[in-house]
């Protein structure tokens, strides 16, 4: 296994985030400022780890389509050699991101993948890597405008991982605002409050590298220094495990389903707005947050917590740097099982944390 190994992109990218995880944590410290929980962050590593796991093999599917539309009906030769090609490339991708993220908020089946990078109660660099395992299956369809001006396969993807990168720094409480930047670029203030379940930060800020598509289609807000954020989701995830972090909305959404009294209206749970509901239903949304009242979920994390917790992640990223850099030579079925092995390993330490006597609520 070991003689077919490549190094890819994300073998070296990972250890470099999650060294930079450390380093926010050491400036907090620093500063006084508690801005990190033991469990959030195991969480949202692993999160971050088992989507690269399914996304690593999940998204070849999206980059074979993109080849197979370049191939055929893509219109126009771009040099790979040229700076503009990728300036381009880029903006136009950042464009489109901007459509698949607002997108994964206001339709409720694409939410249902989206809602797990929002499920996070803190906010710091280690959720910036809670991403989602389910949303591969559409988002590359969103960027096929790319694909049908002949934007190459290489490019596409190059861009793509550029864009999220970007959007790792700006997960962070340390960093104020950022004077004149604040006009065009998503910076940690800007992305503060699209984390925030205050009311006037639903639904803003989808900005990927430039806020700019916020200014111009009416969805930007300035973070309120009047108003703290209260971060997370308005029907709290109450859960450790990094498997149920990216399925519980799609039981959700399939208990709306089944109990809808009509087919449009199990279409409409699907479709709409997730807030959507009937007519003649009451609408259950919650109102705004108060920073000082707002329970954040909090369990006990005594020793055999956070070595399991530990243990966990190093033998995940052990496990994926080796998949990472094998993957290529693996076939499909064997990739598929090892995967499944990982979900299972993942599921099996979210239901050792959700044990009863590690459930009593512990307060900061
Ligand atoms: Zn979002
Ligand atoms: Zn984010």
């Amino acid at each position: 296994m070991i003689d077919n190994f490549s190094l890819k992109p994300m073998i070296l990218v990972i250890p470099v985030l999650l060294a930079l995880v450390f380093i926010e944590l050491g400036f907090a410290y620093l500063k006084g400022r508690k801005v990190y929980n033991f469990q959030d962050s195991i969480t949202s590593i692993n999160i971050g780890l088992l989507s690269q796991f399914v996304n690593s093999t999940g998204a070849v599917f999206g980059a074979v389509m993109y080849a197979l539309i370049e191939a055929r009906y893509g219109t126009f030769e771009w040099s790979t050699a040229s700076p503009f090609t990728w300036i381009f490339a880029l903006l136009l991708y950042d464009f489109l991101y901007y459509w698949v993220h607002r997108t994964g908020h206001m339709v409720n089946i694409f939410w249902a993948a989206h809602i797990t990078h929002h499920s996070s109660e803190e906010f710091n660099l280690s959720t910036a890597m809670r991403q989602a395992s389910t949303g591969f299956y559409f988002k590359w369809v969103f960027y096929l405008p790319l694909a049908v001006l002949g934007i190459p396969v290489e490019v596409y993807v190059i861009v793509g991982l550029v864009d999220l990168l970007y959007q790792f720094w700006v997960h962070t409480r340390l960093i104020g605002r950022l004077g004149f930047l604040e006009w065009f670029l998503v910076t940690p203030s800007n992305h503060r409050v699209h984390h925030g379940q205050n009311d006037y930060c639903i639904d803003r800020n989808f900005g990927g590298i430039f806020c700019l598509w916020d200014r111009l289609f009416g969805t930007y807000a300035d973070e309120r220094e009047e108003e703290p954020i209260v971060y997370g989701i308005r029907k709290p995830l109450e859960s450790w495990s990094p498997v149920w972090s990216n399925l519980h909305y799609y039981k959700t959404l399939w208990l709306k389903v089944k109990n809808a009294r009509s087919w449009r209206e199990g279409l409409m749970f699907i479709v709409a707005e997730p807030d959507w509901s009937p007519a003649d239903t009451e609408n259950t949304s919650t109102k705004s947050p108060m920073v000082d009242s707002y329970q954040k979920h909090r369990s006990h994390a005594p020793t055999s917590i956070r070595l399991s917790g530990i243990a966990t992640t190093l033998v995940a990223l052990t496990l994926l740097i080796l998949y990472l850099g094998t993957r290529d030579q693996i076939p499909l079925a064997r990739q598929l099982i090892f995967v499944a092995i990982v979900i299972g390993l993942f599921a099996g330490i979210g239901k050792v944390w959700s044990l009863e006597k590690f459930q009593a609520p512990q307060h900061d």
